[in-house]
């Protein structure tokens, strides 16, 4: 049975089926427009009803709605979005000075199953489609008051629950519908795409490219830290990931970033950082360190202030290029998967 799709898996392009119905194509580039602006089948009132009706038989209006917002104190908001088979997603979004970021999901779940993350505890559900992914950005955008020129979003970040890379052709399709010169018109360079490592695939994205930042989750400098940590790390080693992201950088030349996050007893300690700084000596990247958000089911901690200090004391003395990300949200539980897993449950125990 294959699934009743919503509007926005629709490019602008794959709308000409209304013309196939016998309708003007100026009805088209209304819909698209109706669309972009995630207006609802009831909202739509340039349209004829007949299309309307038809319209409805055949395609959901839209792939997502909120149905749940926290608002943390650093003004960021998570949402929780139902689908229209209800399942439940999670998003976050963060205003910064030069623009406003969304946080997008793009797996229900996620098969990864590293050993300090939410979103992989019940494994994967489904992959979200293009236009689910593009439903979350409209979505908020609209809320955000966004309108055609004047976008509300301006940079997106694959990086709520799910493995983009593992949903590989929906992300690519979705990464085309929302830079799309007459949609959100999002530049690409302004996307950023986070993977736990499927190298193959990160050779498949930089041979695209499509110049979207390009995010690593290393988490750990050697093979025997980062495979007890990432199980992927089993399958692609570490220099198999070093290769693809110099790969990476040499097609697209834009510079990668890895995600390291400080985690007690595991990957936080002196040795590791040296470790982290030899691997990465040379390379065109920038490490983005994290105190890891607990998460209660995983049981791992993040370390003290102390040794955070330390590490990137180590890693400014061996000349790495680095940041400690604020963790946003981190009071609306701004973990991956954190809040979706709360409500599911919430939702059992009645
Ligand atoms: N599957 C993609 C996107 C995941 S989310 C990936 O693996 O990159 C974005 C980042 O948050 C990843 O670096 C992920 O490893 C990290 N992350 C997940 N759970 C976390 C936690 N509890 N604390 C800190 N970072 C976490």
């Amino acid at each position: 049975m294959t699934m009743k799709r919503c509007l926005q898996d629709f490019g602008y392009e794959e709308l000409n089926f209304i013309e196939e119905w016998g309708y003007p194509k100026f009805r088209a580039d209304q819909l698209y427009h109706a669309v972009t602006q995630y207006k609802s089948y009831d909202q739509i009132s340039n349209l004829p009803k007949t299309l309307i009706e038809k319209l409805k038989q055949y395609f959901y209006d839209r792939g997502v709605e909120i149905i749940k917002t926290l608002k943390a104190g650093d003004k960021c908001e998570k949402y929780l979005y139902k689908l229209n088979d209800g399942n439940i997603i999670e998003g976050v979004f963060m205003p910064h000075g030069y623009g406003n970021t969304l946080c997008v999901s793009t797996q229900i779940g996620c098969r990864m199953d590293c050993a300090f993350c939410a979103s992989g505890l019940n494994g994967l559900i489904r992959n979200l489609t293009a236009g689910e992914i593009l439903s979350q950005v409209l979505c908020v955008n609209a809320l955000k008051g966004g309108k055609g020129e004047k976008r509300a979003i301006t940079n997106v970040t694959l990086m709520g629950s799910g493995e983009p890379l593992d949903n590989f052709d929906n992300v690519v399709k979705f990464l085309k519908l929302v830079s799309f010169e007459k949609g959100l018109n999002i530049s690409l360079r302004n996307i950023s795409l986070s993977t736990c490592g499927i190298t193959p695939k990160i050779i498949e994205l930089a041979d695209m490219n499509l110049p979207v930042v390009l995010s690593i989750s290393l988490h750990a400098p050697t093979d025997s830290k980062r495979s007890g940590l990432m199980p992927i790390n089993k399958a692609y080693n570490i220099m198999s990931v070093i290769e693809a992201a110099k790969y990476y950088f040499e097609r697209t030349r834009r510079r990668v970033i890895f995600e390291y996050s400080l985690i007690e007893g595991r990957n936080s300690d002196q040795e590791s950082a040296y470790e982290l700084a030899r691997l990465l000596k040379g390379l065109s990247c920038h490490v983005n360190l994290i105190a890891l958000n607990y998460v209660k089911e995983r049981g791992l901690k993040a370390p003290s202030a102390q040794q955070v200090k330390e590490f990137m004391r180590i890693l400014k003395e061996k000349g790495i290029s680095h940041t400690l990300r604020r963790s946003m949200g981190g009071d609306v539980q701004g973990a991956c998967g954190q809040l979706r897993n709360d409500y599911i449950k919430e939702v059992d125990n009645y």
